[in-house]
C-alpha cells in the first residue's frame, strides 16, 4: 500500500513555497528592522512547562497537545505555541544578565491536535514575536506598531485593530469573582465544556464557539469595568502611544485571548478583505508567564502570526513563483558539451537557468521552455557555435539577437541580475 501523510499534517510544495518565503523573508526584514533577532528553539519540551505556561484548564492543555513517553519515561509534548519555550530560553540561559530587555521572533511548526479543517492542520506554522524584560507601555505600542506594518508590507488590506486590557493579579480575581456569579445563575445554557470551565476558568467561556453559551455570556461583566487604577493608566498610555505612532484602533471589551498567561493589553489584527471578518493574528501581554514556569518576575508582551491564514489573504495578483531566467537549447554532441559548461558558470552566477537532458528536437525544447515559463532562451546551433556566437531569444516579444559567445555570461548576469 502507498504511504500517505499523516492526517492533518501537510506538505508545501513547490509552486506554493514562494509565498512562505516571501512572507518569511518580509518578516525576518521587518522584525530586524525593529530590533529583534531571531531564535531557534526545539520542537518538543517537557510537558509541564506548556500545562503551567499556558494554564491546565485551557483547550490546548486538556485536549490537543501532542505528549507522549519517551522511552527514557520522559513525559515530552510537541510544542503547541512559542512563547512559553522562549521564556524557558531566556531564562535558562540567563539572557538577562547580558541585558534584561530581550526582542525575539521565530517562525516554524506547532503542533495540536485539532479537528483537521480545510486550511487549518496539526502541523502548522506560525511566527511570534516577544519582547521581554519591559512593562512600559510604550513597548505594546511598538509590538502593536510592527505587527501592523509587517501586515502591511506582505499586502494585506482592509485591517482593523482592536485592543483591549485583560486586568492583572490585583484586579483579575476580581473580575472573575463577578464573572462567575452571573454564569452561575445562567450555568444551565452551558455546555458540557462551559459547565467545568466555570469552576476552573470562567474568562475560557468567552471562546466557546457553541451559541447557548455565546447567548449566556452576551450580558455579562466585562473586564474592563473592574480593572484597578494601575491597569487603567497603562492602557491608557497604550492608547496614547497608538494615537502617537497614527495607529487607528477600536476598543472591544469582549476580546478574550485564549491563553491563560495573558494581562492586561491584548490585541488582535482583523480583515475585511474577504468581505466577512477574519482575525489574523493576535497577541497580548503577559507579565504572569515567567512566574508560572518557576522563573524570576519578567514582563513579557508578544504575538503570534498563523502563516496558513495569512498566505490565503495574501494578493492574488502577487506573482510568487521563480520562473528560470533562461533555457538553453542545444542542438547536437558539441553544443551540448558546451551547454553544460556554460549552464554551470551560470548557476555559479546565480542565473536560474534551465537546460534540456535528454536531446529532444529544438521544437520540444522550445515547448519545455515555455512550460516552464522561461523568460528567454538561448539557442546554441553548430553554425552560430563556429562563429562563435549563440542566438537570444525573448520569449515574451519573441525578439532574438545574436551575442557573442566570450562575452555570454557577463551579458547575461548583467540582463539578469543588475546589481
Ligand atoms: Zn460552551
Ligand atoms: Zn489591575
Amino acid at each position: 500500500m502507498e504511504i500517505k501523510a499523516i492526517r492533518g499534517f501537510n506538505d508545501i510544495l513547490p509552486d506554493e513555497i514562494g509565498k512562505w518565503q516571501f512572507v518569511e523573508k518580509t518578516a525576518r526584514e521587518v522584525f530586524e528592522g525593529f530590533g529583534f533577532s531571531e531564535i531557534r528553539i526545539p520542537i518538543m519540551e517537557r510537558t509541564e512547562l506548556f500545562s503551567r505556561g499556558i494554564g491546565e484548564a485551557t483547550d490546548i492543555v486538556e485536549k490537543e497537545m501532542y505528549t507522549f513517553t519517551d522511552r527514557s519515561g520522559n513525559l515530552l509534548t510537541l510544542r503547541p505555541e512559542a512563547t512559553a519555550s522562549m521564556a524557558r530560553a531566556y531564562l535558562e540561559h540567563q539572557i538577562y544578565t547580558f541585558d534584561p530587555v530581550a526582542k525575539l521572533y521565530c517562525i516554524g511548526p506547532m503542533f495540536r491536535y485539532e479537528r483537521p479543517q480545510k486550511g487549518r492542520y496539526r502541523q502548522f506554522y506560525q511566527i511570534d514575536a516577544e519582547v521581554f524584560g519591559v512593562d512600559n507601555p510604550m513597548v505594546d505600542a511598538e509590538v502593536i506598531l510592527m505587527l501592523v506594518h509587517f501586515l502591511k508590507r506582505v499586502g494585506l488590506e482592509k485591517l482593523e485593530l482592536q485592543i483591549n486590557t485583560l486586568g492583572d493579579r490585583v484586579c483579575r480575581p476580581r473580575y472573575r469573582e463577578e464573572l462567575k456569579k452571573f454564569l452561575e445563575k445562567k450555568s444551565f445554557q452551558l455546555c458540557e465544556d462551559c459547565q467545568r470551565r466555570l469552576q476552573t476558568n470562567p474568562l475560557r467561556i468567552f471562546d466557546c464557539k457553541v451559541e447557548t453559551c455565546q447567548a449566556a455570556i452576551a450580558n455579562a461583566p466585562k473586564v474592563i469595568d473592574f480593572i484597578c487604577d494601575e491597569c487603567e493608566k497603562h492602557f491608557d498610555k497604550v492608547k496614547e502611544y497608538l494615537k502617537m505612532a497614527g495607529l487607528d484602533y477600536i476598543v472591544n471589551p469582549k476580546m478574550v485571548r485564549g491563553l491563560d498567561y495573558y494581562t492586561r493589553t491584548a490585541f488582535e489584527v482583523v480583515s475585511y478583505q474577504l468581505g466577512s471578518q477574519n482575525a489574523v493574528t493576535g497577541g497580548g501581554r503577559y507579565d504572569n508567564l515567567f512566574k508560572e514556569i518557576g522563573g524570576l518576575d519578567v514582563p513579557g508582551i508578544g504575538f503570534a502570526i498563523g502563516m496558513e491564514r495569512l498566505i490565503s489573504l495574501l494578493p492574488k495578483e502577487k506573482e510568487f513563483i521563480q520562473y528560470p531566467h533562461l533555457f538553453i537549447a542545444a542542438l547536437g554532441d558539441e553544443t551540448y558539451k558546451k551547454a553544460y559548461q556554460l549552464i554551470n558558470q551560470l548557476h555559479l552566477q546565480g542565473i536560474r537557468a534551465e537546460l534540456d537532458y535528454e536531446g529532444k528536437s529544438l521544437k520540444s525544447q522550445m515547448r519545455r521552455a515555455d512550460k516552464l515559463k522561461s523568460r528567454y532562451v538561448l539557442i546554441l546551433g553548430e553554425e552560430e557555435l563556429k562563429k562563435g556566437r549563440a542566438v537570444l531569444r525573448n520569449m515574451e516579444t519573441k525578439s532574438q539577437e545574436e551575442i557573442p559567445m566570450e562575452d555570454l555570461v557577463d551579458i547575461l548576469r548583467l540582463k539578469f541580475l543588475p546589481d
